[in-house]
């Protein structure tokens, strides 16, 4: 297997996901060629639905990480970050991005043709901290965009009391307020309450897509998990909610008929933490043993509901709950979730990516593979790589590691390895 790989995908909703991409970079690209504000913002928020209400453009830096990872742009911009002094260690998104603000971009020969320069930044300060110091950097490299600095309480999802709610309220009043101030328009409220209709709509079609995978067979496996770039980059548009209706429609067919995403489905399996950006085809790698990777941690982000008529306080929430549902949880969550997620998925093994260049979610992964094979008696194997270096992380130790694990399962459900 070589070290970098694109993924086999089966769903027919995979070839339309590509004109999804190649069109929301078109629009960001446009936007910016006709005036129309551009906004660079941390993924996982309420502010996304706010700039579509206002017709702003967003901009996910961390998502076009992901995007340099498949063209392989990633070697040349983790040499411009080495460049500039800052650490190998340091988050594979916090490197990317650095590397691509200081180097050509927008090169022509930079696919989808790169990321159009931010107006405005919208500067967290809460999160991790690589994802704070990401808009530290940007604020920086553009000094000419207006920034943003969002205050929200860093607190876990389970300790949410009303006062934290209230204070999220009064920074998206003080969001709405500067992006009136910055860009002279002002916020339609009948207008967001569509949008945060159309978003509550795509995280109740993502949650019913999900539970489609814990049919046997499974209709879709973690190669397809691709599909999450709508939910990142087009929450409260109408385009999501069609894409994610036909994925629906497609999965449910699929899972109803007991099409499986291998003829023989023996071994169902968890990935915990972040995929290989640059390796999707490492999901494919455990179909020649019976192997499906059927749940993962990252699609619990968008497991949340949104209520449209009261379009602030629900995006409010959305921005105190979102992120913390992969990341920044307490470690008692974060078991709490994995192990709900292997039960309702049944699951036979873990695969635990030890990321090396994410901390918040790697924490807490030896608790999480105790309390799996002590509570649930699943069994999990811990894989050492990083989610955007491929340098730090080798095939064949993968394979050895693998290998082994799936054997050890096969055996335990009675199946020939
Ligand atoms: S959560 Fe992990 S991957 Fe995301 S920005 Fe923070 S350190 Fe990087």
């Amino acid at each position: 297997m070589e070290k970098t790989r694109k993924s086999k995908k089966r769903l027919k909703a995979a070839k339309e996901l590509n004109r999804l991409v190649v069109d929301y970079y078109l629009e960001c690209n446009e936007a910016k060629a006709v005036g129309r504000p551009v906004g660079w913002m941390p993924p996982m928020n309420g502010a996304i639905e706010i700039f579509y209400a206002m017709d702003l453009q967003p901009v996910f830096p961390e998502n076009w990480s992901p995007v340099c990872a498949a063209f392989g742009l990633t070697p040349q911009n983790f040499e411009i970050t080495d460049g500039l002094g800052y650490s190998r260690d340091l988050c594979g998104y916090l490197r990317n991005i650095t590397g691509y603000v200081h180097g050509e971009m927008n090169d022509e020969r930079i696919p989808l043709g790169g990321l159009p320069e931010p107006d405005i930044l919208l500067s967290p300060g809460g999160g991790c901290i690589p994802v704070m110091k990401i808009f530290h950097i940007l604020e920086r490299r553009f000094p000419e965009a207006k920034v943003f600095y969002a205050d929200l309480p860093q607190v876990a999802m389970e300790k949410i009391q009303r006062h934290h709610i209230d204070y999220a309220v009064s920074e998206m009043h003080r969001l709405i307020e500067f992006l009136t101030e910055v860009t002279g328009r002002e916020l339609d409220y009948d207008r967001l309450k569509e949008v945060v209709k159309l978003s509550d709509q795509a995280c109740a079609l993502w949650d019913e897509i999900m539970s489609y995978r814990r049919f046997v067979p499974a209709p879709f496996s973690a190669a397809e998990i691709g599909i999450m770039f709508v939910m990142v980059t087009r929450q409260g548009t109408q385009e999501a909610v069609d894409f994610l209706t036909a994925v629906r429609d497609e999965v449910q067919e699929k899972a109803e008929s007991g099409t499986g995403v291998i003829e023989e489905e023996k071994i169902r399996l968890f990935w915990d933490n972040i995929p290989l950006w640059y390796n999707m085809g490492l999901f494919n790698y455990f179909e020649k043993m019976g192997g499906v990777v059927v749940a993962e941690t990252y699609s619990a982000a968008w497991s949340l509901r949104l209520d449209p008529q009261n379009p602030v306080e629900a995006l409010a929430m959305k921005s105190l709950i979102s992120y913390p549902l992969v990341s920044c949880v307490s470690v008692e969550k974060r078991k709490e979730m994995v192990l709900k997620a292997c039960r309702e998925y049944s699951i036979d093994g873990a695969i635990l990516h030890r990321n090396k260049s994410c901390v918040p979610i790697t924490l807490g992964q030896m608790d999480i593979k105790k309390a799996l094979e002590v509570e649930l008696g699943v069994p999990s194997v811990i894989i050492d790589a990083d989610h955007m270096d491929d340098q730090n992380f080798s095939v064949a130790q993968f394979e050895t590691r693998v290998d082994a694990f799936m054997e050890m399962l096969l055996e335990k459900k009675g199946h020939e390895w």
